[in-house]
């Protein structure tokens, strides 16, 4: 094994189960116990007023097979954890032979945990940035097998590009990027800038990075004279020698417009948080590379409970026992949970109708569910985060 991951296979398999399962298991199988068992999975993760929920693909793939029932939010739902009456949001079920599924409560929650953290902190930066781009620039900080992962729930969350090439490559993108500060010290810094228009095909934006050695107005001044295609510069400025951000970017711009120099972007990167983004763009940055403040998202704290055995309602405490039915306002995104079977309520926020907000992805073991294209999971984020309960 020359890198430390656990392959498809033995995801598949159980093997990054956590070995309890596998003693419920054994015991279950001893003593010879079927009993249909429906889990939910709900977070009481305090952490922000809404998540998206992402991973959904994943599950399914990984409960293919299986003789279980499945059922959840659309993937890229924006829920908040809480209902419009203060009961956690379900955004999955399992149910079945609790011998056929157990092993895999491990397995689910991490992918979902993780690919909601990273789509929900991504998603949070597209709605503070707007209209302006969003570009994922964070795998070289996690793990390499994690690429694909990180760049897929990134995009899912509204970043509107990705930098890694297999990350862009699954999503049958054009991964998207600048030059990294070597170029420019391996080459010199005209000397790259010039290299660099003349050698790569004309669909590569030219966008310089002027940061390296000298002040970044002088930079992009000279960058903007020697490359007449240029269509942007990017300030990576290290945050030791910042100083104010905003106020370079004000006359990085000031300087290009009194010059007459028009359409060059100004790109923003390195150690970017949701909170320098309002000053950023007031100043005129934009677009923005963000690297871990997304790849290393806090995962979503989502817990998986039994709720219901054989048709009885049970829970431990803490847990809203009994099976659910979980309503959204399309209108607002408010959400409600009321007992299975009770009748459809109103929306508290704006009195409309409810709609059911989740679907049956795998019925008894059959699988109804075909795979979204990436963009229209994306699509949907984004309309969602323009809805006035967010
Ligand atoms: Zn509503």
């Amino acid at each position: 094994m020359r890198f430390f991951i656990a392959d498809e296979e033995e995801i598949l398999s159980g093997k990054t189960t956590d070995v309890y399962f596998l003693r419920t298991i054994e015991v279950l199988k001893k003593e010879n116990v079927h009993k249909n068992v429906l889990m939910e999975v709900t977070t009481q993760d305090h952490k922000y007023p809404w998540f998206v929920f992402a991973g959904l693909e994943e599950v399914v793939n990984l409960l293919r097979g299986k003789k279980i029932t499945l059922r959840a939010l659309r993937e890229g739902t924006i829920f908040p954890p809480f209902d419009q009456n203060g009961i956690p949001v379900p955004v999955l079920t399992v149910e079945g032979d609790y011998q056929e599924f157990a092993i895999y409560e491990t397995p689910i929650l991490g992918l979902i945990c993780q690919a909601s953290g990273i789509a929900t902190k991504s998603a949070r930066f597209k709605k503070l940035i707007g209209d302006k781009k969003l570009l994922s620039f964070g795998v070289r900080r996690m793990h390499p097998a994690l690429a694909p992962m990180i760049d897929r729930y990134s995009y899912i969350g509204g970043c509107d590009s990705v930098s890694s090439v297999i990350g862009a490559e699954r999503l049958g993108k054009v991964p998207r990027g600048t030059m990294p500060h070597a170029l420019i010290l391996v080459l010199g810094e005209e000397n790259a800038w010039k290299k660099f228009d003349e050698d790569l095909d004309p669909s590569v934006p030219r966008i310089a990075l002027v940061d390296t050695f000298s002040d970044e107005k002088f930079s992009t001044i000279r960058a903007a004279e020697l490359i007449k295609n240029l269509s942007g510069v990017r300030l990576d400025t290290p945050s030791s020698r910042r100083g104010n951000f905003a106020h370079i970017i004000r006359e990085v711009k000031w300087e290009l417009n009194v010059r007459g120099i028009r359409g060059i972007d100004v790109i923003v990167s390195g150690g970017i948080k949701e909170e320098d983004v309002p000053e950023l763009i007031e100043a005129g940055a934009d677009g923005f590379g963000v690297g871990t403040t997304i790849s290393s998202a806090s995962t979503v704290d989502y817990a998986m409970d039994i709720v219901e055995i054989d048709g009885i309602p049970i829970a431990k405490k803490g847990k809203f026992s009994g099976r659910k039915d979980v309503y959204v306002c399309k209108k607002c995104g408010n959400f409600a949970v009321v007992p299975h079977g009770v009748e459809r309520p109103l929306c508290k926020k704006c009195g409309n109708t409810m709609e059911d907000a989740m679907e049956t992805l795998i019925s008894s073991g059959n699988v109804l569910y075909s795979p979204p294209r990436v963009d229209d999971i994306r699509n949907y984020v984004i309309e969602q985060l323009s809805r006035s309960i967010i």
